[in-house]
């Protein structure tokens, strides 16, 4: 993100960061988490699990917020993050 002037807190804040873990097998092939990530983080892959859907893939895990969203949406908790990163704002 580019901003047109510099924000007076932009040494304290810092951007959250998720590590997203996707449960292949788990999954029903919704389409939930990739249809309402704000972040367009993951997409649906070509692959087939063992009940024969398609799972989620992680697309640009760099632009994960750690919101939380799709960890709450998916049906069959199937995603899950682990471990809060914070960088600075670039
Ligand atoms: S935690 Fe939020 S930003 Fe990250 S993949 Fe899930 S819905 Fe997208
Ligand atoms: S929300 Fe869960 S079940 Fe639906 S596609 Fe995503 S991982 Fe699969």
């Amino acid at each position: 993100m580019k901003y047109w002037r510099k924000p007076l807190d932009i040494e304290r804040v810092k951007i959250p960061r998720g590590r997203i873990h996707i449960l292949k097998e788990r999954c029903k092939g919704c389409g939930f988490c990739v249809e309402y990530c704000p972040c367009h983080v993951l997409e649906m892959s070509e692959e087939f699990n063992a009940k024969g859907y398609h799972p989620p893939r992680v697309k640009d895990e760099d632009a994960c917020a750690n919101c939380g969203l799709c960890e709450m949406l998916c049906p069959e908790f199937a995603i899950y993050l682990d471990g809060k990163e914070e960088v600075p704002v670039p």
